[in-house]
């Protein structure tokens, strides 16, 4: 059987080389077989321009090596050290607000700097010349949550680059911007700059433009290494972990497209029941960038409450992770993040969490790492609406909003992007999709035209690509889908408003009625499996196998009806499954 991965960042760097080879007896015991290596560890792979010190880190990779723990190897752009911003102070981050960041923390890069493109491609392609062929080697790990924005001039110039090659001409992007209003017409290129702090409300065209200019600027950062690292070493794996935190503005879809494998850093900001949907939305969008194929949990916090390690990494695994991984294999000493948990606390291996930790490595051994579950319905998810949302509203949230009512009615579902393909779905959800296409305003129409079951939210289908209201009442590009008109942005319904269109149907939910959403599932051929909020059942399948996940997240014992064999206690169920509060079960089933 293929092992599922499990391991975490590890930075031996940070630690004296005695403590290393009771760092690799430790992931032997908890099985760990996968570690994030050299994610951070610029200045010491190369303490001065030009000159590499591999030395320790070859050590590092023989001594994990002969272990038998495999390594995503980090190229460590993300940290640059602090010789290159006092030798090429442009690589450092300016903010919209015109200040020059300092070195003294992370993530302090210029995306736009030549100066930072080069020292990044070298320092990639130092280690793609070194480790290539390190029999440790299982994949890249390029950077480390790629989402520095930078205002300075490399980032103006390559900023009206990008322009150029989306709206052609000065009129067009004009047009686009509506720069007609309060005279934001521009004569010349370079006149255009990336929103800075200005008098009052910014432009919100070349806002959204500069975002989207952002995620694709990143974007091009990492393909320069992945392209390097795919040369050297063809065949093994490049990725890079996507961070769903607020303040990360990369398109992750068009990101997944990019990287060999889809990664995620989870960390819910809740602990329990809500902390448990918090991590299922963000398992539904890995799975769902991946469009399939595998994903992998990169990073999590250990230890926040009791055996929540081993609840939330199954519910990750029950939706499709290839693996379960951390932040960080031993807890730092001191630095900025000195108390963050790690797999082996301050305390040591003496300790609850490195026991949790243990069980889990032992746990996953005798899992099953194939199958998927069928999904009938999809949320559109994008993150252009998320940029594009007027200020207050909270795009993140009303769609978690309805993926949670979702869960709790045992009713599971990915996210597609508003011009996704969308036939093979009973059931989509249109919730907060302010900003549409025309190509998905189409698209959306013969989907339900042709049967479908839509359900429009409030604040859809208000504007376009460019941010210009669609005309003639709200919600403009949904109105006649749903067979309704508002004068006032604010109107809404009592109920929910259903409308036959074509062949399908497509209903108007008010906003804070999720709870209609169950019915609505229903009647389109989705029937909800009642069960009792924070229990997680999923059932993954391949051929003639299939595994029933159940999480009891919940402060109470629940029961469900399971046949087969749980591979967490090794015992038959015949009939009947009880659990108790926080337990869980992987139930091997009798097909
Ligand atoms: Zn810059």
């Amino acid at each position: 059987m293929v092992r599922l991965y499990y391991g975490g960042d590890y930075n031996p760097e940070q630690w004296p080389e005695s403590v290393w080879a009771e760092d690799v007896a430790l992931m032997r015991e908890a099985n760990v077989n996968l570690v994030s290596v050299g994610v951070f560890a610029w200045a010491r792979l190369e303490p001065a321009e030009g000159r590499f010190d591999f030395d320790w880190l070859d050590r590092v990779l023989d001594l994990l090596h002969a272990g038998g723990i495999r390594v995503a190897l980090g190229t460590p752009t993300a940290s640059p050290p602090p010789w290159l911003g006092k030798a090429y102070p442009d690589t450092l981050t300016v903010n919209s607000e015109g200040v020059r960041l300092s070195y003294g923390s992370r993530d302090t890069y210029c995306m736009s700097a030549p100066a930072y493109r080069a020292a990044a491609r070298r320092i990639a392609g130092a280690l793609a010349d070194r480790y290539a062929g390190h029999p440790a080697l299982a994949m890249w790990h390029v950077h480390n949550e790629y989402g520095t924005p930078c205002h300075c001039d490399h980032a103006a110039a390559a900023f009206r680059r990008w322009l150029r090659h989306r709206y052609g001409g000065l009129d067009a992007l004009g047009e686009a911007w509506t720069g007609a209003f309060w005279s934001q017409l521009y004569g010349d290129w370079d006149e255009i700059l990336p929103p800075r702090a200005t008098q009052y409300r910014p432009n919100p065209t070349q806002v959204l433009d500069y975002k989207r200019f952002v995620s694709d600027e990143l974007l091009g950062c990492f393909r320069e290494q992945r392209d390097i690292l795919r040369a050297a070493a063809p065949g093994v794996p490049a990725t890079t972990n996507f961070a769903l935190a607020r303040w990360v503005p990369v398109d992750t879809w068009s990101w997944a497209r990019e990287v060999d494998l889809v990664a995620i850093d989870c960390y819910p900001p809740e602990g329990g029941v809500a902390g448990y949907e918090q991590a299922a939305f963000a398992a539904d969008l890995a799975r769902s960038w991946a469009g399939g194929k595998p994903w992998l949990l990169m990073e999590q916090s250990p230890g926040r409450l009791p055996g929540e390690i081993t609840r939330l990494s199954l519910s990750h695994l029950a939706r499709g992770s290839t693996g379960a991984m951390f932040f960080q294999w031993r807890a730092s000493r001191g630095g900025a993040e000195q108390y963050h948990p790690g797999m082996v606390p301050h305390a040591g291996p003496d300790s609850r969490v490195f026991r949790e930790v243990v069980e889990l490595g032992g746990l996953l051994t005798r899992l099953p790492l194939a199958g998927s579950e069928p999904v009938e319905v999809a949320l559109l998810w994008d993150p252009e609406c998320w940029w594009a949302m007027p200020d207050g509203v909270d795009y993140q949230e009303m769609v978690a909003a309805a993926h949670r009512a979702l869960l709790r009615a045992g009713i599971s579902a990915d996210l597609a992007h508003p011009e996704a393909p969308l036939a093979g779905y009973r059931l989509v959800l249109a919730i907060g999709t302010y900003l549409v296409s025309d190509a998905a305003v189409a698209s959306i129409h013969e989907y339900v035209a042709g049967g479908g079951t839509l359900v429009v939210g409030p604040l859809s289908g208000i504007v376009d690509s460019e941010l210009r209201v669609r005309l003639g009442g709200y919600p403009g590009a949904f109105r006649e889908l749903l067979g309704i008109r508002f004068a006032e942005l604010g109107e809404s319904t009592e109920d929910t408003v259903k409308h036959e269109y074509g062949r399908g149907v497509a209903y108007y939910l008010p906003s804070g009625r999720e709870d209609q959403l169950p019915a609505i599932a229903s009647r389109a051929g989705v029937p909800p499996v009642p069960a009792k909020r924070g229990l997680d059942v999923r059932r993954r399948r391949t051929g003639a196998t299939s595994w029933l996940f159940v999480v009891n997240h919940a402060a109470e014992p629940a029961e469900l009806p399971a046949r087969g064999t749980d591979l967490v206690t090794g015992r038959g169920i015949d009939g009947t499954l009880r659990l108790e509060p926080g337990r869980y079960a992987i139930i091997e089933e009798l097909v």
